[in-house]
């Protein structure tokens, strides 16, 4: 299996993980850009939010359901957070497997790069 993320989700590489259920991983990035730097991601794997279908709408669901939950789990809802979902080429996606960051810690600049 090629693709890192479904690598974590199937434990063959380890993870610093927050949440996990059957549906999604919430685990923090190897290389934090805020104090607070979560991945999620569904077990099942989806090239990007672009390639996913009406079919992963409920999944797509539970990812931001647990950027809510994963948030509040951590304490940092109150201050506030960004999620994000770079996707393709231009929005800067770099791992082919649908993630969602969230980002806290620190006051997160507006526009991004
Ligand atoms: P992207 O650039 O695709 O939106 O985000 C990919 C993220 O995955 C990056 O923030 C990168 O640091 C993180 N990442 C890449 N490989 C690994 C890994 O093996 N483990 C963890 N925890 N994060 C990773
Ligand atoms: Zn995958």
């Amino acid at each position: 299996m090629s693709c890192i993320f479904c690598r974590i989700a199937y434990g063959e590489i380890p993870a610093r993980v927050v949440y996990q259920d059957d549906d999604v991983m919430a685990f923090h990035d190897l290389a934090p850009q805020a104090p607070v730097h979560v991945l999620v991601i569904p077990r099942q794997h989806l090239d990007s939010l672009a390639a996913s279908k009406p079919e992963h709408d409920v999944l797509l669901g539970r990812v931001l359901a647990t950027v809510r939950n994963v948030a509040h789990d951590l304490g940092i809802a109150e201050n506030g957070y960004r999620a994000v979902l770079n996707t393709g080429f231009d929005g800067g996606q770099s791992v082919g497997h649908l993630h969602a960051h969230l980002l806290a810690g620190r006051p997160l600049g507006w526009p991004p790069g």
